[in-house]
């Protein structure tokens, strides 16, 4: 907690006009990275700034960098590179609140997508700060709109998203193009390599400004973790959404690919879930943040990159889809929730040795992780019950169903009772094909070729048995058809089950979510040479044992397969 002592303004020295100005904004004191950064910049130093989303960043640079201009001099003086166009408007807006009684410097955002003669008629007006994103300075500087030879100091917010959105190549330019003696800081909130090796490269002599809250809004944050199977992940995200049943939450995962995964599956169960990463342009973020403002979508999937930008107060739960890779995420993951005062939940799923990771975060981060139980699926059931046993008290309050209760005598006067067709009508809309039983979970990842789901006869829980129309003949192994599935539909090698190579085909078993992404990436495809065709295993042979006894008429003709076991489409 040492490091959490803070300054207030006065202390600073500051000059007349920015002090009023952010006695204005409502400042009291300044935050701790406010705190130690600002005096450092003010002096010149090269700086790297790394604390937590909404700690004050933007003013621990713009309060110095302010300070640092020559307001006589109308040529530019600082530049600030941001990620994105909505953090160099943000920014750009804090220093003119911070500006507000001294409106000889002035500031212009320059970003993509504004039509660029309007920032070049703002910039011949002769401006002595710019915030913009890496791709528009350049276009500036090309065109000589920009010139840099006169950059006192440079700023880089937001550095590791930057690297992350691909922009290294265009801060390298930028930053080559600037004098040498110039100052150079970085703020980011979370270091890796990526930005050490750009610390080395550009910064000279850096001071490392580092305020991690060891202490979160902890109490405030119901942090639980959960044992579970890479494949029982989704179920397991259901359920726990199911029994909450929160209004907005906020699924984390580690890559893109996974986001699109968790999504597809999460809608195809009839959740409301939407994507949020890197891959999205920018309009489609906007759209899909906007529904989640509103409410009409209820779980956001998203990136680490990609939430940082989430602005919305009333998360009720955060969930670790994957760890977190960095102590750092996992603060800034759990920080969604629980804000303004609210209470929230953080969840997080570990798979086998994970375990011991989430030791070394709940240590890191001080705070106390839970090992909770997931609900049964009569737990969900009964939640999911009551619930509608609610919703239909409701919708006879309101009345108005003589329309219905009409129906319901056309079925009495064909001799079924109405206790029969309100049972019924209960188990349409309570039955849930998808609910399947989630198998405890040991330590390690059980190996691809359990023995004993041959002993039990039918595949594990949780998966499917896949039909594929070449074998031993084809002269492929195992290893071929784990890189086939893995490659052409990306579902993780380490996560198909059994296979069990005959003569002329294969059976392999798959997790139940990834079956149609398996069938349909391996649509049309071929495996060692020959054009392949997957399709679910039916009846009879879904359950049978993988083995030698299978019987021998599989392997013969194609019409007798059909014939014998069936197969679904
Ligand atoms: P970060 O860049 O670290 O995520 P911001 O600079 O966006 O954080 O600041 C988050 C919010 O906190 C903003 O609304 C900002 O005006 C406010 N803020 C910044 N410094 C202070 C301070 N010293 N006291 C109170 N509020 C502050
Ligand atoms: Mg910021």
């Amino acid at each position: 907690m040492e490091d959490l002592k803070t300054m207030s303004f006065d202390e600073m020295n500051l000059s007349p006009d920015i002090a009023r100005a952010i006695k204005d904004m409502g400042f009291e004191e300044a935050t701790p990275i406010q705190s130690q950064a600002i005096d450092l910049i003010r002096a010149g130093k090269d700086v790297i700034g790394q604390s937590q989303t909404g700690t004050g960043k933007t003013a621990a640079f713009g309060i110095p960098c302010i300070e640092m201009i020559d307001e006589q001099n109308r040529s530019l003086q600082a530049v600030i590179l941001a990620p994105t166009r909505e953090l160099a408007i943000q920014i750009c807006e804090e220093f003119r609140k911070l500006l507000k009684y001294k409106d000889s410097i002035k500031v212009v955002p320059i970003y993509g997508g504004q039509p660029i003669d309007r920032q070049i008629m703002a910039l011949k007006r002769g401006v002595q700060v710019v915030v913009g994103t890496p791709g528009r300075v350049m276009d500036h500087m090309d065109r000589r709109t920009l010139k840099m030879e006169t950059v006192k100091i440079v700023i880089l917010d937001e550095a590791d998203e930057m690297l992350d959105m691909g922009f290294r190549e265009d801060i390298e330019t930028i930053l080559g193009k600037m004098p040498s003696e110039r100052q150079t800081v970085m703020f980011s909130a979370t270091m890796p390599p990526g930005i050490l090796s750009l610390t080395k490269e550009y910064q000279i002599d850096p001071e490392h400004v580092k305020v991690v809250r060891k202490e979160l809004t902890a109490p405030l944050i119901d942090q639980a973790f959960f044992e579970v199977n890479e494949r029982s992940k989704t179920e397991a995200l259901c359920r726990i959404i199911d029994m909450q049943n929160p209004s907005l939450s906020l699924v984390f995962c580690n890559t893109k690919r996974r986001v699109d995964e968790v999504v597809e599956q999460l809608q195809g169960r009839g959740y409301f879930a939407e994507a949020l990463h890197g891959d999205l342009k920018q309009a489609q973020r906007d759209m899909v943040m906007k529904k989640f403002r509103n409410g009409t979508l209820e779980i956001l999937v998203a990136t680490d990159v990609a939430a940082r930008g989430i602005d919305v107060d009333d998360i009720d739960i955060v969930i670790n889809y994957d760890l977190p890779q960095d102590e750092e995420y996992y603060i800034h993951r759990i920080g969604r929730t629980a804000r303004a005062g609210r209470s929230g939940k953080a969840f997080t799923f570990v798979v086998g040795k994970e375990v011991y990771k989430l030791r070394d975060i709940s240590r890191y981060t001080n705070a106390k992780i839970t090992k909770g139980k997931l609900p049964t699926l009569s737990d969900i059931e009964e939640a999911k019950a009551s619930k509608f046993l609610e919703k239909v008290k409701g919708v006879i309050a309101e009345g108005q169903l003589s329309k219905y209760i009409n129906l319901v005598e056309r079925l009495s006067d064909d001799d079924y009772s109405t206790m029969d067709v309100a049972a019924a009508l209960i188990k349409m809309n309570l039955y849930d094909e998808n609910a399947v039983e989630i198998e405890e979970v040991s330590y390690t990842d059980k190996p691809r070729r359990s023995s004993d789901s041959r002993s039990k006869g039918q595949p594990e829980r949780g998966m499917v048995r896949l039909y594929l129309n070449i074998g031993k003949a084809n002269r492929i192994l195992a290893k071929d058809v784990v890189g086939a599935i893995a490659g052409e539909t990306g579902v993780p090698g380490k996560l198909i089950g059994a296979i069990d190579i005959f003569d002329d085909f294969t059976f392999v078993d798959i997790p139940r979510e990834y079956v149609h992404t398996v069938l349909d990436g391996m649509k049309n495809k071929k495996v060692k040479g020959t054009k392949v065709n997957m399709q679910k295993a039916a009846g009879e042979q879904a359950r049978k044992p993988l083995g030698k006894s299978a019987p021998r008429e599989y392997s013969k003709d194609g019409k007798a397969k059909k014939k014998f076991f069936g197969f679904m489409g």
